[in-house]
């Protein structure tokens, strides 16, 4: 193996365009083992190779550690490269396919993705950089992306899978700029700025200031360390103001508390309304009238349901298509007008969404409320899917839908707020609020690590610990239908006080 001569990927620098802090902490961190949220079980680079037709013999196929000599020898000697390292400035990049023309290279991004949009084409634009510094004349620009209109059948079909696009795509994910165009449009020369990444230290820098960047798309993974005063704030803190664009401005003008925001800046919506009545009197908000509106809907039994799923990048069953969900478990409580629960988990450990399904209705209360947290976005779909792969069963499957109400909507619709949800709503929030059990003294706390371990069980014949992993899944599902039955319980008790409309 040669010898390392460089110090940065891309991912460095398009950290240092974002901020050079965040640059300069990350180089100092150990790099965590990456456990993607989707799942993505395949060799994507050579289904790739399959669909554009690459004999083996005319391909030059890179891997990690390569000395980029070997990718500049290839050029003279095959038609394709496959992942080939190239370098230039202290910058190494891996090209997924270069396919020699008469004229030049044609060059093939890979995208695990639906929809390429320019907003990352520093990425693109820093690839196409090195490989013209490395006199690599470039003729046509594509990127392979996943095909979302495909449907896979009994086999996986390399060629309705992908989709090879000499465009981005806009914001309605459409077909827009060209590639070639705005690449060769937008490339800089990365020299300068791979000195500055050189000279880049925490010595240097000033302490951090809060901008668009610290939080805009995804908030910054360094954000508590560079203001950790912020986790101490009080409840109340003007900083917890809803989708505010003016809270850290009006904080830094020492507006400190809900209260006493300037009605001129702040945006107005229901929740910012609530959040401020709770802050001018005793922490709690709550509009019973319209309260007591939402929980005339709900009928007895009401059954409490949530669902955990996998995603899938590429397809691995009939009938699924690109980032298509796998659900693998359910969690029901079946509340009874007499206060009496029920309670059931279904957990698969492989593929069995029929049993699944039907096990669904066979365990729901056949009539009375369904009620779900974020069931908009999350269980109404995941049953209309079902129903959609098993049309014989839904009929019942949709009746479900038909009776379901999202738990959520008193919160994110600004008719209850507790100044301890510090501008958050989500189930594990709202239950730090009430002296009940939490998430707290479960071994599986986010539900991601749930996904990752019944992962690791779906993907293993043999695992250290199966049975205590599945037990684990399911007092983790199982807490989320028991935590709604417990929030469900406090809205009614907040309901029947008095008086209607209140602060107090
Ligand atoms: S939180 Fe903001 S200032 Fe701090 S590293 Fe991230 S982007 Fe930079």
């Amino acid at each position: 193996m040669s010898e390392q001569t460089y110090r940065y990927h891309i991912s460095d620098c398009k950290k240092y365009a974002r901020c050079p802090r965040l640059f300069v902490y990350s180089q100092n961190e150990d790099k965590e083992t990456f456990r993607p949220f989707v799942r993505l079980d395949e060799e994507v680079t050579e289904l790739a190779a399959q669909m554009l037709g690459i004999p083996a013999d005319s391909r030059f196929t890179g891997k990690r550690g390569d000395s980029p000599d070997l990718a500049l020898a290839a050029l003279h000697e095959k038609e394709w490269l496959i992942k080939a390292r190239f370098e230039a400035g202290q910058l190494r990049v891996k090209v997924p396919f270069l396919h020699r023309q008469e004229s030049g290279w044609d060059l093939y991004f890979l995208f695990i993705g639906l929809y390429p949009h320019a907003d990352d084409l520093q990425f693109y634009c820093d690839t196409a950089w090195v490989l013209e510094e490395n006199d690599i004349a470039l003729n046509d620009i594509y990127i392979i992306h996943l095909n979302a209109g495909y449907v896979r059948e009994k086999e996986l079909d390399v060629h309705q899978l992908f989709t090879v696009s000499d465009r981005f795509y806009n914001s309605r994910n459409h077909p827009s700029a060209l590639i070639r165009d705005l690449i060769f449009r937008e490339m800089k020369d990365l020299t300068g700025m791979l000195s500055s990444m050189d000279a880049c230290s925490l010595d240097s820098m000033s302490a951090p200031i809060r901008t668009s960047r610290c939080s805009s798309r995804q908030k910054c993974r360094y954000y508590d360390r560079c203001f950790p005063f912020e986790k101490e704030e009080p409840d109340n803190s003007i900083v917890t103001l809803i989708a505010s664009q003016h809270k850290h401005a009006m904080k830094g003008e020492g507006i400190r508390f809900l209260k006493d925001a300037d009605p001129a800046r702040i945006e107005g919506s229901r929740q910012q309304y609530a959040q401020i009545m709770a802050d001018r009197g005793t922490g709690l908000f709550c509009d019973r009238l319209a309260l007591r509106s939402w929980l005339g809907r709900i009928r007895y039994p009401v059954t409490f349901i949530d669902f955990e799923w996998e995603r899938f990048a590429i397809p691995p069953y009939e009938g699924m298509r690109p980032y298509d969900v796998l659900p693998f478990e359910y969690s029901m409580h079946i509340l009874k007008e007499d206060g009496t629960m029920e309670h059931t988990v279904y957990l698969s450990v492989h593929d069995d969404r029929r049993s699944l399904a039907e096990s669904l209705l066979k365990d729901a209360a056949p009539s009375g409320s369904v009620i779900a947290y974020n069931a908009e976005g999350a269980e109404k779909i995941r049953i209309r899917e079902l129903a959609d792969l098993y049309p014989d069963l839904a009929e019942g499957l949709l009746d479900l839908n038909e009776r379901m109400e999202d738990l959520q909507l008193p919160f994110e619709s600004g008719i209850v707020y507790d100044t301890r949800m510090k501008g958050f709503w989500s189930l594990k929030v709202i239950m730090g609020m009430m002296n009940d059990a939490s998430y707290k003294d479960l071994d599986i706390q986010q539900g991601m690590d749930a996904v990752f371990e019944w992962r690791s069980l779906d993907q293993n014949e043999e695992v250290e610990n199966s049975e205590k992993i599945i037990e684990e899944l399911k007092a983790y599902c199982g807490m989320d239908t028991y935590a709604m039955t417990v929030v469900y319980a406090w809205l009614k008790k907040l309901a029947s006080e008095q008086p209607l409309y209140s602060n107090i």
